[in-house]
C-alpha cells in the first residue's frame, strides 16, 4: 500500500470514497483536485501509518520518511518554483490532521513549515512583503511550540500581547518588522528556554516533528473525549495532509473565511459565513477578530463588509463553486477558503454540521430538489439531533429582563448560573447545578465544560466559531459574539457594557440564554415546550415507510399517552402502573392495602383503588383510540410505598386510625436489604392475588367503560419479574377468570392479550417454557442488565461514569444494551421463545427501547416494537428506519 497519496489541481490518487484510508478531509481534496477545482497541491499519509506510528512506539517508520520525501518532490513539481528550505524561494506547507469523521478543533494543525531565519527573508523578497514574511514565521514559532512542544499557550502569547501594549496598538497588523523580529527574538529564547534546544532551522525536521505530534493528538485529551462522546473507535486512526500553503494575509486583495452552501442553522438555501479580509484560517476560527459576512451589506457602519460588497468577483466564484460542490456531494458543503492577491483557493470541504431544523429542511427539500432520495434523506438526520427540536423556547409572554444579545449560534433555551471557565463548570454540571459557561471564546479545551453546561455564551466569534459549531453539534444552547460583555476571571465578574448603565454580574448569577433569538436575559426565565414544524413530519412520515419495527411509548397518564400519539406513538408499551398509586389522593388507600392484617382488610383498601385505577384506565384507553395499551400489574416491593419519617409515620397512623407503634412494625417489618430481588414483581401477585385481581377487574370494566361509549379499545396485561412459567401460569389463570368474570358481567367481549415481562436471565433461558403461557413477550432490558451484569440500576452510576472513562466498558449499560451480555441472552430468549411459539409478539420497554444505538440492535433481533418516553418517540422511529437500511429485517 503506498505511504503516500499525492493531490494537485486536475489529479490525485485518492478519491472521496476512500475516506477510511485518506480521512474525510484527504479524501474530499482528492476529490475536489479531480474537479479541477483550485486546492493548492499536496498529499495525504493515510490512517494506516497512525496505527503504525503507535504500534512502533511513537517513531515514524522509514516508509514514511520516504513518503515525506516524495510528497514535498511531488508538491514541488506541481508548483515549478518554490522549494521546500529553498532560501531563494522557499516553499511553505502546512500538516493537517483528518479523521474518517470530521473531529472538528479536536487534533492539531501547523501551518507555515519551512521557515526559518533564511527562508523567511526568501519569502520577504518572493511576496515584496517583510512583514508579512515576519508575521507567517512568529506565527510558526507560537504553532509549532504549542502543538509540537507542548509550551503553555499564553507564555507563548504574551510576546506579542506585550509588544502591542507597549506599542500602544489594539491590533496585530498595527506592528510592524522591528516589533516582527523582537517578538521572534522573544519567542525563540521562550522556545529554547522551555524545550532545551533551539527552534529547529532544518525544514525537513519541522515536517517530520509537525507530523509525528499530529498524529500524537489522536490519543490527545480532546481527541479522546470527543471520541468517546460521539462513539468514534480508538482504532480509525487519523490521516495526515501536508498541502502547499496559500495566504489570505497578504494584503487587502487576500482573504480567508468559512463558507457553508446552506445556512447550518436554518437550511435555508442560501450561501451562508463569514470572511476576514488580510487574515489566516485560524483567526477566523478562533473568533479573535468579528468576520463580516459573505452576502448583504454591512449592519452598520463600524461593522465589517460583506465579501460579496468587497470582493464581488472573488463572492461570484465562490457562489459558483459552492453550488457545485454540493451538488457533486449531495449534501451541504462547508468550505474552507483562502484568497491570496485576488486567487481564490479551497482547503476544505466537508459535510456541514447543521442544527435539527436545518438538517431537516435540507434533507426534505434536498429530496423534493430531486438530489437525493427519501432514505438518503432519512439518513442525513441523526435520530439524537431531533431531540434539538423538542427543546424548550423562551416563553413570549414572560416578562424579561434583556442584558445582553449575540449571535444565535444555537437554539433552545436554558438557564443556569455563571461560570466562567470548564472545570468549574464540569463540577457544578457533575454536582446537579445547571450551569452557563461565560467564555470570551471557547477553544477544543473547552469540550467538557461545554458540554457540562446548560448553555454557553461567549464574548467574541461569529457563527462558524469553535463554541457555535460544537455547541450546534452538541445541541448545547449557544449565543456567541455578545460583545458587550466585559469577562473578568479573576475578579469574578462580567461587566456588560454598552446599555444605558454598566451592569454587573457575578459568578453564581442566574441568566437565561436564547439560543434562538441570541439574547440573554437576567434571571430563570419561563420556557414552553417546542413545536415541529412541516419537515418533522414529512421526514418521520419517509422514516415510518421504511421501518419495519413498532414505536410504542411508556406512559401513564392520559397527557403523555396524548403526546405520545402526537408524536406518533404506534401504542402504549409500558404503562407502569404504580405510578398510578403514587398519586397524592391516592396513597392513602394503597398504604392502607399494604398495612392490611387480613385479606378481607386488603380487600376493603383495593376497593377504594378499584374505581379511580378503573377511572385512569378508561382516560388512557380512551386516549388511546384502540391502540394496543400494555398495562402492567403491580412491580415494585410495597415498602416503596411507606415513608421513611417519623412524622410521616405519625401522620399516617392518624389517617388510618393506626397505632404509631404498629404502623413502625410493619414499615420496619416490609424492608428488605435487596428490595430489587426480594418481594416484588409477580411475587406480589402471587402472594397478594386480591392486588392483581383488582387491578385487571379495573382495567376490563375500564375497557368495557369505553366500549359503551361507542370507543375501540385494545387492553394487554403484563406481568412483571416472572422467572418461571410456573409463576406466569398460576397468575395467568387468574387474570383469566378475572377478566372473563367482568366481561361475563358487563355482556362485552374484549379479546384477552396476556404477556409477560422478561427481565430476568432466568426467564430469558427458560423462555420457551414461559412462552406457553404469554400471548406477547415484553423485554425489561433495564432489570434484565442489572441482574445479568450484577450492576445495580440505582448505584451504579456512581461509578459506571469511571468504567466508561477508563474504557473498561464502551457504553453505559443501562442506556446503551450491552450486547456482548445482556443482548445474548435477548438473542437467545427471542429464539427459544418463538421455537415455542412461532410468531410470538415481542417488544421492549426498557430504557434502551429509546436509544438509538440499542434500537439498531432489537431491529436486528427481529422485535416486533421498542417502547420509549414519549419525547423519544421521534428518534426512535428514525433510528427504527435508520437499522431498516442498514440491515433488512429478520423474519418472525
Ligand atoms: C425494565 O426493567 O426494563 C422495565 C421496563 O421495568 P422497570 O423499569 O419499571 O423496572
Ligand atoms: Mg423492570
Amino acid at each position: 500500500m503506498p505511504s503516500w497519496y499525492p493531490f494537485a489541481q486536475g489529479q490525485a490518487a485518492g478519491d472521496q470514497q476512500m475516506r477510511e484510508l485518506l480521512g474525510g478531509k484527504g479524501a474530499n481534496l482528492a476529490e475536489m483536485c479531480r474537479l479541477g477545482l483550485p486546492v493548492p497541491p499536496g498529499f495525504t499519509l493515510p490512517t494506516n501509518l497512525c496505527r503504525e506510528f503507535f504500534e512502533a512506539g511513537s517513531v515514524l517508520s522509514p516508509d514514511v520518511l520516504q513518503g515525506i520525501e516524495d510528497g514535498i518532490a511531488h508538491i514541488e513539481a506541481s508548483l515549478a518554483g518554490p522549494r521546500f528550505g529553498d532560501p531563494g524561494r522557499p516553499l511553505l506547507v502546512s500538516v493537517r490532521s483528518g479523521a474518517r469523521e470530521s473531529m472538528p478543533g479536536m487534533m492539531d494543525t501547523v501551518l507555515n513549515l519551512g521557515l526559518n531565519a533564511d527562508t523567511v527573508e526568501g519569502l520577504a523578497s518572493r511576496t515584496g512583503d517583510r512583514r508579512f514574511a515576519l508575521d507567517s514565521y512568529r506565527r510558526l514559532l507560537q504553532m509549532f511550540g504549542d502543538v509540537v512542544n507542548g509550551l503553555p499557550r499564553e507564555d507563548l502569547e504574551e510576546p506579542l500581547r506585550r509588544r502591542k501594549e507597549r506599542r500602544g496598538v489594539g491590533f496585530d497588523h498595527q506592528l510592524d518588522e522591528r516589533d516582527l523580529e523582537i517578538i521572534i527574538g522573544e519567542l525563540q529564547a521562550i522556545y529554547e528556554n522551555g524545550v532545551g534546544k533551539p527552534f529547529p532551522h532544518d525544514p525537513r525536521r519541522q515536517l517530520r516533528e509537525a507530523l509525528a505530534a499530529v498524529f500524537l493528538s489522536w490519543y490527545g485529551k480532546r481527541a479522546r473525549t470527543y471520541r468517546m462522546l460521539n462513539g468514534i473507535p480508538d482504532s480509525w486512526g487519523t490521516a495526515v495532509n501536508v498541502q502547499a500553503m496559500v495566504f489570505g494575509n497578504l494584503g487587502p486583495s487576500s482573504a480567508t473565511g468559512v463558507a457553508f452552501s446552506r445556512n447550518p442553522a436554518t437550511g435555508e438555501r442560501e450561501p451562508m459565513g463569514e470572511w476576514l479580509a488580510n487574515a489566516q484560517g485560524e483567526d477566523v476560527v478562533a473568533g479573535i477578530r468579528t468576520p463580516g459576512p459573505l452576502r448583504g451589506s454591512a449592519s452598520s457602519p463600524d461593522s465589517p463588509p460583506s465579501l460579496e460588497e468587497a470582493l464581488p468577483e472573488i463572492y461570484r466564484e465562490l457562489d459558483e463553486l459552492l453550488v457545485g460542490l454540493e451538488r457533486h456531494f449531495r449534501d451541504i458543503q462547508d468550505v474552507e477558503f483562502t484568497v491570496e492577491e485576488g486567487k481564490l483557493w479551497v482547503l476544505q470541504t466537508r459535510s456541514g454540521k447543521r442544527t435539527a431544523s436545518a438538517a431537516l429542511r435540507a434533507a426534505v427539500e434536498m429530496t423534493e430538489e430531486g438530489m437525493i432520495d427519501r432514505a438518503t434523506a432519512v439518513r442525513r438526520v441523526a435520530p439524537e439531533q431531533l431531540d434539538q427540536l423538542l427543546h424548550p423556547q423562551i416563553d413570549p409572554h414572560a416578562p424579561r429582563d434583556l442584558i445582553a444579545r449575540g449571535l444565535p449560534a444555537s437554539p433552545g433555551a436554558a438557564s443556569g448560573r455563571i461560570v466562567f471557565n470548564s472545570a468549574e463548570a464540569e463540577r457544578l454540571g457533575k454536582a446537579g447545578e445547571s450551569v452557563v459557561l461565560v467564555r470570551s471564546e471557547t477553544s477544543p479545551e473547552d469540550i467538557h465544560g461545554m458540554h457540562a453546561a446548560r448553555a454557553i455564551l461567549t464574548r467574541t466569534g461569529g457563527m462558524t466559531s469553535h463554541a457555535a459549531v460544537v455547541a450546534r453539534g452538541m445541541g448545547r444552547t449557544c449565543v456567541v459574539g455578545c460583545g458587550n460583555l466585559v469577562i473578568d476571571e479573576d475578579a469574578g465578574e462580567v461587566r456588560v457594557e454598552g446599555g444605558e448603565e454598566v451592569r454587573v454580574l457575578k459568578a453564581g448569577s442566574v441568566v437565561t440564554v436564547d439560543g434562538a433569538s441570541g439574547e440573554v436575559l437576567l434571571g430563570a426565565v419561563p420556557t414552553i415546550e417546542a413545536e415541529v414544524g412541516a419537515d418533522f413530519g414529512t421526514l418521520l412520515g419517509w422514516a415510518d415507510e421504511i421501518r419495519s419495527l413498532g414505536v410504542r411509548a411508556n406512559a401513564e397518564t392520559a397527557v403523555d399517552a396524548a403526546r405520545a400519539v402526537e408524536l406518533g406513538a404506534e401504542g402504549i408499551g409500558l404503562c407502569r402502573t404504580e405510578h398510578m398509586f403514587f398519586d397524592p389522593h391516592r396513597i392513602l388507600s394503597v398504604r392502607e392495602m399494604i398495612l392490611a392484617d387480613t385479606a378481607a382488610q386488603r380487600r376493603s383498601a383495593l376497593n377504594k383503588i378499584e374505581p379511580v385505577q378503573r377511572k385512569d384506565f378508561a382516560d388512557l384507553l380512551r386516549t388511546m383510540a384502540g391502540r394496543p395499551m400494555t398495562v402492567r400489574l403491580l412491580d415494585p416491593p410495597l415498602h416503596e410505598f411507606l415513608p421513611v419519617e417519623l412524622s410521616e409515620i405519625e401522620a399516617i397512623a392518624d389517617d388510618l386510625g393506626l397505632k404509631v407503634a404498629e404502623v413502625r412494625r410493619k414499615t420496619e417489618g416490609l424492608r428488605e436489604q435487596n428490595p430489587m430481588l426480594g418481594l416484588r414483581g409477580c411475587r406480589l401477585g402471587l402472594l397478594y392475588p386480591e392486588i392483581y385481581e383488582t387491578q385487571v377487574r379495573a382495567l376490563y370494566n375500564a375497557a368495557c367503560d369505553v366500549i359503551e361509549e361507542g370507543g375501540e379499545v385494545q387492553p394487554e396485561v403484563m406481568v412483571p419479574l416472572v422467572m418461571n412459567a410456573e409463576e406466569l401460569s398460576h397468575i395467568r389463570e387468574r387474570i383469566v377468570a378475572t377478566a372473563g368474570e367482568v366481561l361475563r358481567e358487563r355482556g362485552q367481549s374484549v379479546p384477552l392479550h396476556i404477556g409477560t415481562m422478561i427481565e430476568l436471565p432466568r426467564a430469558a433461558l427458560q423462555a420457551a417454557e414461559i412462552a406457553e403461557h404469554a400471548d406477547f413477550f415484553s423485554w425489561g432490558t433495564n432489570d434484565l442488565t442489572q441482574t445479568a451484569m450484577g450492576l445495580s440500576r440505582d448505584d451504579a452510576g456512581r461509578f459506571l461514569p469511571e468504567y466508561v472513562e477508563r474504557g473498561l466498558l464502551d457504553a453505559d449499560p443501562f442506556a446503551t444494551i450491552d450486547e456482548g451480555g445482556v443482548g445474548q441472552l435477548v438473542t437467545l430468549g427471542v429464539q427459544r421463545g418463538r421455537e415455542a411459539r412461532p410468531g410470538l409478539v415481542m417488544g421492549i420497554c426498557g430504557e434502551h427501547g429509546g436509544d438509538p444505538r440499542s434500537i439498531h440492535f432489537f431491529h436486528r433481533q427481529g422485535l416486533d416494537y421498542v417502547s420509549c418516553s414519549p419525547f423519544r418517540v421521534p428518534v426512535a422511529r428514525l433510528a427504527a428506519a435508520h437499522a431498516a437500511l442498514e440491515t433488512p429485517a429478520p423474519t418472525a
